[in-house]
């Protein structure tokens, strides 16, 4: 199947055909027709499997189809868990809208100034994609009215609930009040709260889970290397460091104090690292990404929130310094990697202790992780033969997953070189 069999508008295909775009996703071919044909959705996809071009191209075509008379307040609107989402989604709309001139994109979100959000907001504008937070502000301010919204997006829902959005999702979504409000939810989950959200929001969804085949990140290789101490992990970590294969890295670590402490070690020995955290205003983060984009930096290091929507094709390694607290951002993580078809390696550093989150994780995504030493520097501790290769009945079982408490990230100890 090809976008042509999708009957987009020509001057989308253009643009795609432009994006090299040759073929549909699986989650694009299956929801895309329901899109268009107004009903509700909601749909268990991860990132990476082209979820925003699933509710960006039908809501184009409409808009393409059907100019609508113009008034105030969008047409569209894409709720997001965060900034980073929130911006990669509009970059999105504006490259598959580049040959529909009169689209207008805005996009809005915490911790950027007021003014400028407010100018793009008194203009026309088709799309607008917003954190739930900043969009009540500037509803409370009457500055957006969501009457006209005809399509509701609600991206990563189940990210949006866990941060705690539930009340102002309800609220923004009880403001878009036009007869004909078509709701999409797209979640890596489709259940407890996630589910309540769409029952009360949706009429008569139609469920989509893409196969599984999909999301597990079958052009991924996933590494784990068990370690000793903290020492040891730096060591394993300068040692994956110095491949020459890696093009860009992203390390995870669960602190944002530690990504900052990891950084210093990483400078001082010479290398191109920046941090991304949550503690970063947004200027300096929009910065650090387009260093990333542009190959100043060759090792990120990141925490989880921060580093969702990163859409960067060129990073070539996802290094798990930390294990994540869930499965679920376990998935989230590696998909960092291996964009857009290409391939990529995530590896991960686990203390022998949490050999259980790695049998959870690869029952999760039904795909095996290969243990890896490196020679000279193999655990004391013995890692048993894999007990947890997980069997074809363990495949696509109920997204489920760990949550550990929150961790306190490793005290920075001691330095890559030296002896263990
Ligand atoms: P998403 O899951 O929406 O974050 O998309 C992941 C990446 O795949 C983004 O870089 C998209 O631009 C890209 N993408 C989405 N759909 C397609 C497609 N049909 N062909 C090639 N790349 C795509």
């Amino acid at each position: 199947m090809s976008f042509k069999d999708l009957d987009l508008n020509e001057s989308i295909q253009k643009a795609l055909v432009e994006l090299g775009f040759t073929e549909p996703t699986p989650i694009q071919k299956e929801a895309i027709p329901h899109v268009l044909a107004g009903k509700d959705l909601k749909i268990s996809a991860q990132t990476g499997t082209g979820k925003t071009a699933t509710f960006l191209l039908p809501a184009l075509h409409k808009f393409a189809e059907k100019p609508g008379t113009k008034v105030y307040g969008p047409r569209v609107l894409v709720l997001v868990p965060t900034r980073e989402l929130a911006l990669q989604v509009a970059a999105e709309a504006v490259k598959f809208s580049k040959y529909l001139p009169k689209i207008k994109t805005v996009c809005i979100y915490g911790g950027a100034p007021y003014p400028i959000q407010n100018r793009q907001l008194s203009r026309p504008y088709e799309i607008l994609v917003a954190t739930p937070g900043r969009l009540i502000d500037h509803i409370e301010r009457r500055r957006i009215d969501l009457s006209g919204v005809e399509m509701l997006v609600l991206d990563e829902a189940d990210r949006m609930l866990d941060m705690g959005f539930i009340k102002p999702v309800e609220q923004i979504a009880a403001l878009a009040t036009h007869e004909s409000r078509q709701t999409l939810l797209f979640s890596a989950t489709l259940k407890g709260n996630v589910m309540k959200l769409a029952e009360k929001l949706m009429d008569k969804p139609i469920e989509i889970a893409v196969a599984p085949e999909h999301v597990r990140h079958d052009h991924i290789e996933q590494r784990i290397y068990y370690v000793d101490d903290l020492h040891h992990k730096f060591r394993i970590l300068d040692h994956i460091l110095n491949d020459t294969t890696i093009n860009q890295a992203i390390v995870f670590t669960s602190t944002k104090r530690f990504a900052d402490s990891l950084v210093d070690e990483l400078l001082e020995k010479g290398r191109k690292a920046a941090a991304l955290h949550g503690d970063m205003n947004q200027n300096q983060r929009n910065r650090t990404i387009l260093r990333l984009r542009r190959g100043e930096i060759q090792v990120l290091v990141a925490t989880d929130v921060a580093a969702r929507g990163i859409d960067v094709l060129t990073i070539s390694h996802v290094i798990n310094f930390d294990l994540p607290n869930s499965t679920e951002d376990y998935v989230h993580r590696i998909g960092r990697t291996g964009r857009a078809g290409a391939s990529g390696i995530a590896l991960s550093l686990a203390a022998m202790k949490d050999k259980y989150l790695v049998t959870q994780i690869e029952r999760f995504t039904g795909q095996q992780i290969t243990t890896h030493t490196v020679p000279g520097l193999e655990p004391k501790a013995r890692s048993e033969s894999r007990s947890s290769r997980p069997g074809p009945s363990s495949r696509g079982r109920p997204a489920g997953g760990f949550r550990r408490g929150p961790q306190r990230g490793p005290q920075r100890s001691s330095r890559f070189s030296g002896g263990r």
